[in-house]
């Protein structure tokens, strides 16, 4: 059985270890020391990486109460292990975050924290009961209060006394000792990985985002360093769209709103003017005994339909109006007094793939296909 030094001291991050076991397999070497502060993927948290000797530890699990790492080099006789600190240290800080949110919902609805997954680019924890964005920004208050009361942290084996008088939060059925996690005055609860030893230590505890799950709902959250790295990119963000908009940061939701109207404002006229210079485009055209095909960079089927109502009469065979391009494909409306355009609908789906319908005299749809097929196409109908 592996020796946890990552259970007495999570601040350990070089230590000297025997190797007691590595065994070369497909992904790497598995390595079994006598002692390790290397915590294994567990409850949701992945595993710390790091160094035995100059061999990379990639990956650590547990086994039976082994802790198997595996490691990219073979190792042997007595070593000298590295943690990749600052990633253990960023997870000491999430985690510790993650008991004082969960101790708050828990005493505050009664709620359980029902999943939790630690990565290096998103926490994420789920309770088995609803939270409005109100109730949220309560709790996260409540929480960076806890962080500024710079509370204490402490991780203990009770003993089957002690442990039966604590009223303590856990995930799931523990056999042998039971460690326990306490933030004072604010959350007990089992558990098995490292945390910091003061609240002060986890920094601002922020939630990013949080959606409907399973019932209940689902947090993210990022917390000392990470929250830092979030607050800097949504302001370097914001501060491109404020300076767009002539604005601060602070009204530029108010600007983006007007913004949003003004933009649905230029489209409607946009749409206008596009359908009265198409309809003047077709007025001008001169009567004719051949076939009318137009092509149209934009506008919509209403405009194609009344464009190809304002040519009738000047055509001879059939009239066609398509908008669209080549990359997008086409929208069209089609009409004849000659032919039977169901029957050319029926062409256009076999040959083109058309979405199309209508009736005899007129149809309209959609066309995935070139600008110089349709032309083609079209030339043999008539
Ligand atoms: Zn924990």
């Amino acid at each position: 059985m592996t020796e946890k030094l990552y259970d007495k001291d999570a601040y350990l991050q070089i230590f000297e270890a025997q190797v007691l076991s590595c065994t070369k397999t497909d992904s790497g070497f598995e390595t079994i020391l006598d002692r390790t502060c290397f915590f294994p993927y567990e409850g949701g948290q992945d595993c710390d990486t790091g160094y035995i000797d100059d061999s990379r530890v990639l990956n650590v699990w547990g086994n039976s109460g082994d802790i198997i790492h595996l490691t990219d080099k073979p190792v042997c006789g007595k070593v000298q292990c590295r943690l990749d600190w600052q990633q253990r240290f960023d997870r000491m800080q999430q985690h510790t975050g993650e008991h004082i949110v969960c101790g708050i919902v828990h005493s505050r609805y009664g709620y359980e924290n029902v999943g939790f997954h630690l990565g290096n680019d998103d926490v994420t924890f789920d309770f088995n009961g609803p939270l409005s964005a109100a109730e949220l920004e309560q709790i996260e208050i409540s929480a960076n209060n806890a962080v500024m009361s710079n509370l204490a942290v402490s991780a203990y084996y009770p003993d089957a006394a002690r442990l039966e008088s604590l009223q303590y939060r856990s995930k799931k059925q523990i056999d042998g000792p039971v460690r326990i996690v306490e933030i004072e005055n604010t959350d007990i609860c089992a558990c098995c990985a490292p945390h910091v030893s003061k609240t002060g230590e986890i920094g601002i505890i922020k939630f990013t985002d949080h959606q409907a799950y399973k019932g209940g709902v689902r947090i993210h959250m990022s917390c000392g360093m990470r929250a830092l790295r979030d607050y800097q990119k949504k302001q370097n963000s914001l501060d491109i769209i404020s300076n767009e908009l002539s604005c601060t940061p602070y009204n530029a939701d108010m600007f983006f709103e007007k913004y949003i109207q003004e933009t649905a404002r230029l489209k409607q006229t946009a749409g206008r003017l596009r359908r009265e210079l198409i309809l003047l485009r077709a007025q001008s055209i001169q009567k004719t005994d051949s076939d009318i095909i137009l092509f149209e960079e934009d506008a919509d089927t209403n405009t194609l339909r009344l464009t190809v109502n304002a040519l009738d009469g000047k055509y001879g065979g059939i009239c066609a109006v398509f908008a669209g391009n080549d990359s997008d494909g086409y929208i069209f409306a089609a009409a004849s007094d000659v032919y039977d355009m169901n029957q050319v609908a029926n062409m256009l789906r076999r040959q083109l793939s058309a979405r199309c319908g209508g009736d005899k005299h007129m149809i309209q749809g959609s066309i995935n296909a070139k600008k110089n097929t349709v032309e083609n196409l079209f030339k043999n109908i008539t």
